[in-house]
């Protein structure tokens, strides 16, 4: 390849993080610069500064000037079921009754794989449109679900975590697998995808109700013969579903401690929703590892309570905490669409969401989670150039309502309220951009 041409510069405002927003004052965990650049080569990103300093700094490099377009790092989403596109925006009772109605039905469809392939492309192509470069993704079932989507992650080159879903109890017969086979089949996957080209496998329980105590057994083996692959599942979504648990596991403390006792908890374990832990599994959680996907519109939608992010941190507070859609479950693949639903989750115990912590959430938070933080989810030099331009004035309103704000958070404060795909100007994933 010739050196010279792979060198671009973007150039816009640009925010990054300097450390978490959790770590000590929130506002002062954002770098912003009104007129910055962005320095790429091969994919990576080389430098982030003033647009004079990387101007000079890659005299050589095509420009591309984004005016005062927002450049910052892709939305990461660290909880998302990609069948699940067809089926978003079902009404149901709640938990048990969405499964039962909706997700079971859907998923069954994917025995076929040319629905696995178009599902798949329509998905990563939605995933793209709204500035979501990187996600951890549930399949279903069927091994050829998590081949077809990672051929299509392939094609465009991105960053996905993606595992076959386990279930043996509590699921149609055609959607159940067995403690072996969930093992055999993960095990094959993971050897044919972890680490090939971005691909990124996750061991994918769905959760304690839908797997047999056999079955947790053998996936947590098969994470101890790869503790390199990420662990995904459900946790403290009802308490309907907490009671059944437990009814299901006798002997057990807490839903935590089912899956610790498996050995599925840790770093690179990334639980969904956690809505209803205790004191005592935060701390557990915390001491023990792992990270928390916070997926506040599917929370609202399902009815299931408001996830305490305040007393989830003050009682674990060195487990990471990203924000995720969980669609289908989810309403929406805009990150906007979830860090508004953060804050009102928030809101609803009395207290505030900062825009730092909502977007540190959205990005560097699922970055930790997926454990690739030293790769996605910041402009810093060294990490791969998944990046989004965003127009910070994309609607009338946004516009009016941005001429009138103080600084950068107050500007971020509006975004994260009333934006949405059409704040999406660019998207480039390993410094290409993508055709939208
Ligand atoms: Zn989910």
């Amino acid at each position: 390849m010739n050196k010279k041409n792979s060198r671009t510069i973007l150039r816009g405002q640009t925010l990054s993080f300097s450390r978490s927003p959790f770590e000590g004052d929130a506002a002062g965990s954002i770098d912003h610069c009104e007129d910055g650049a962005v320095l790429i080569e091969d994919g990576r990103i080389i430098a982030v500064g003033t647009a004079a300093e990387i101007l000079k700094q890659g005299k050589d490099a095509s420009v591309v000037n984004h005016g005062d377009g927002l450049i910052m790092a892709g939305f990461v989403d660290p909880h998302i079921h990609y069948p699940q596109v067809e089926i978003i925006g079902s009404h149901s009772p709640g938990l048990v009754e969405w499964l039962n109605q909706h997700t079971f039905p859907c998923e069954t469809k994917y025995d076929d794989a040319d629905i696995s392939r178009q599902a798949a492309e329509f998905f990563l192509d939605q995933c793209l449109a709204n500035g979501v470069t990187s996600a951890s993704v549930y399949c279903t079932v069927h091994p050829h679900s998590v081949t077809q989507f990672f051929e299509a992650a392939s094609q465009r080159n991105l960053c996905m975590a993606a595992g076959k879903v386990c279930m043996d109890r509590n699921a149609p017969t055609e959607l159940n697998d067995s403690a072996q086979s969930a093992y055999d089949d993960s095990k094959a996957l993971i050897e044919r995808w972890h680490g090939k080209g971005r691909n990124r496998y996750a061991i994918t329980p769905r959760f304690a109700l839908s797997s047999s105590p056999e079955q947790l057994e053998a996936l947590g083996a098969l994470w101890k013969e790869h503790p390199d692959v990420l662990m995904q599942t459900h946790l403290s979504e009802t308490q309907d579903e907490i009671a059944q648990v437990l009814a299901a596991f006798p002997g057990h403390k807490s839903y935590y401690e089912i899956y610790e006792s498996f050995g599925l908890s840790g770093p690179g374990a990334i639980f969904g929703h956690c809505i209803h832990l205790s004191d005592h599994e935060r701390k557990a959680m915390s001491d023990s590892g792992g990270a928390i996907a916070h997926c506040p519109t599917s929370n609202a939608f399902i009815g299931s309570g408001h996830f305490d992010l305040a007393a989830t941190r003050r009682a674990g507070p060195k487990t990471p905490i990203a924000l995720a859609s969980d669609i289908g479950a989810g309403t929406s693949f805009s990150p906007f669409a979830t860090m508004r639903a953060a804050f009102e989750a928030a809101r609803h115990h009395g207290n505030g969401l900062h825009p730092a912590e909502a977007f540190w959430m959205a990005t560097c938070g699922g970055a930790k989670a997926m454990r690739l933080d030293d790769r996605i989810g910041n402009l810093t030099p060294g990490m791969d150039a998944d990046l989004i331009v965003l127009d910070l004035k994309s609607t009338l309103l946004i516009a009016r309502r941005v001429e009138q704000a103080n600084d950068i958070h107050d500007v971020l404060f509006a975004q994260m309220i009333m934006g949405d795909e059409r704040a999406v100007k660019a998207t480039y994933v390993a410094g290409s951009r993508c055709r939208m």
